[in-house]
């Protein structure tokens, strides 16, 4: 019996993207993607996901095409894998929404005028679009700001 539903087919795009990136551990690796962690031990430690599990969910993520081997280098994100970029925003922008005071250790920048990003793709101040080439991160757990475009494991 499978775990859940199978909406891989659904014309609902909402139910179609949940397919493949509703899953709790499947967001946080590609959290750990961007922020430049590729290799399978660094996605562990980064985590603190279980190795049989870690290893499931990079095999569905490689099925879904989010991510792809790369030879002596751990995974790499597909252009689909850095498409979900927005999504993670999304979420993140959720929290901060429903407890504005909350701990939150990520935080999302512009890389084109420094202001923080409170959308999930668009900076206001620049009134453009923000993405994998123009989008910093500050993360606490990881001592400071980076850009994307130089620390994601891109292909
Ligand atoms: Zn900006």
């Amino acid at each position: 019996m499978p775990l859940r539903s199978d909406w891989s087919s659904a014309t609902c795009p909402i139910a179609h993207a949940a397919d493949a990136l509703a899953d709790p551990w499947i967001l946080l690796i590609l959290r750990e993607l961007f922020s430049g962690h590729a290799r399978f031990d660094a996605l562990r430690t980064a985590t603190g996901i279980a190795e049989s599990v870690l290893a499931r969910r990079l095999r569905l993520m490689t099925e879904q095409r989010l991510v792809e081997r790369a030879d002596g280098e751990g995974y790499r994100l597909t252009d689909q894998g850095i498409a979900t970029l927005p999504v993670l925003h999304a979420y993140a922008r959720f929290s901060r929404v429903v407890d504005p005071d909350g701990p939150w250790g990520l935080t999302v920048t512009c890389r084109r005028c420094g202001d923080e990003v409170v959308s999930a793709d668009w900076c206001a101040t620049c009134a453009r679009p923000i993405d994998i080439e123009t989008t910093v991160w500050r993360r606490r757990s990881m001592g400071g700001s980076f850009a994307l475009a130089e620390r994601a494991a891109l292909r």
